[in-house]
């Protein structure tokens, strides 16, 4: 009856450093085969058991203002004590074409620029449950010196009031039901009506047609039963 775009939705997530992106992230596409976690480069050092390619792509200011040159963003940011972060736009049109859902862990620098040039996105902003409950997640991860804790923790006050730009807000207090409601997200997407391609219902002729062809029969079993 109905045939789909299928295209895959290019999913935008932001919050503030140490309220549960990459963890939430990690866990949706693990349960999904169609979406993937795009890889940013940043030209920070790797912390803790961080791999290079995997986590980010790590790379040096040089070679990362050779690529803004280059044209080889989609979006990118001075994020953290003025290091560079950004979006490779290698690949990502040729995944969404695939099928495959792409998800942009992005700060609201790079939301902000995405929405300009993909409106067609889907933002989804994750809330801490409380500043209490994220100051004491920034410090448990134990991946960052105290200064950078309180870099983040500083800049968590201006992300969070962006909030209202965003399509979406999952407040992240159990991890199991914030990943059931980004996949909710995900599927209440796939069904918009602007996903819809073309309607086909048949000659309208043919099935009335048919339809009192059936009926007869059916009207027929009926008298032959009575
Ligand atoms: P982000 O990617 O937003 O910086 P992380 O995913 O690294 O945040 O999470 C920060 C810390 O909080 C990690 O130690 C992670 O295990 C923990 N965490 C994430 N979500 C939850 C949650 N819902 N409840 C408790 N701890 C969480
Ligand atoms: P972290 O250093 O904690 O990994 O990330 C710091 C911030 O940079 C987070 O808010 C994260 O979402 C953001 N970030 C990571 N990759 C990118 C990117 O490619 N572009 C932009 N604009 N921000 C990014």
């Amino acid at each position: 009856m109905i045939k789909e775009n299928e295209q895959g939705i290019l999913i935008v997530v932001s919050g503030p450093s140490g309220c549960g992106k990459s963890t939430l992230d990690q866990k949706l596409v693990e349960r999904r085969n169609d979406t993937v976690i795009s890889i940013s480069d940043t030209t920070r050092s790797p912390r803790g058991d961080e791999v290079d390619g995997v986590d980010y792509n790590f790379i040096s200011t040089e070679e990362f203002e050779q690529k803004i040159k280059d044209n080889k963003y989609l979006e990118y940011a001075i994020v953290h004590s003025n290091k560079y972060y950004g979006t490779p736009n290698e690949h990502i049109d040729e995944m969404l074409s695939k099928g495959k859902n792409i998800i942009l862990e992005i700060d609201i620098e790079g939301a902000r620029k995405i929405n300009e040039k993909r409106p067609d996105a889907v933002f989804i902003f994750i809330m801490p449950p409380s500043m209490e409950i994220l100051k004491k997640r920034l410090i448990g991860r134990k991946t960052e010196t105290k200064e950078q804790i309180v870099e983040r923790f500083k800049t968590a006050y201006k992300e969070i009031n962006e909030v209202s730009k965003y399509n979406y807000v999952i407040v992240n207090d159990d991890i199991e039901e914030s990943v059931l409601k980004m996949n909710s997200i995900i599927e209440c997407e796939k069904c918009r009506v602007d996903r819809i391609e073309e309607v086909y219902l048949g000659n309208q002729e043919e099935m009335i047609h048919e339809l009192l062809v059936d009926f007869d029969k059916e009207n027929y079993k009926e008298k032959k039963e009575s």
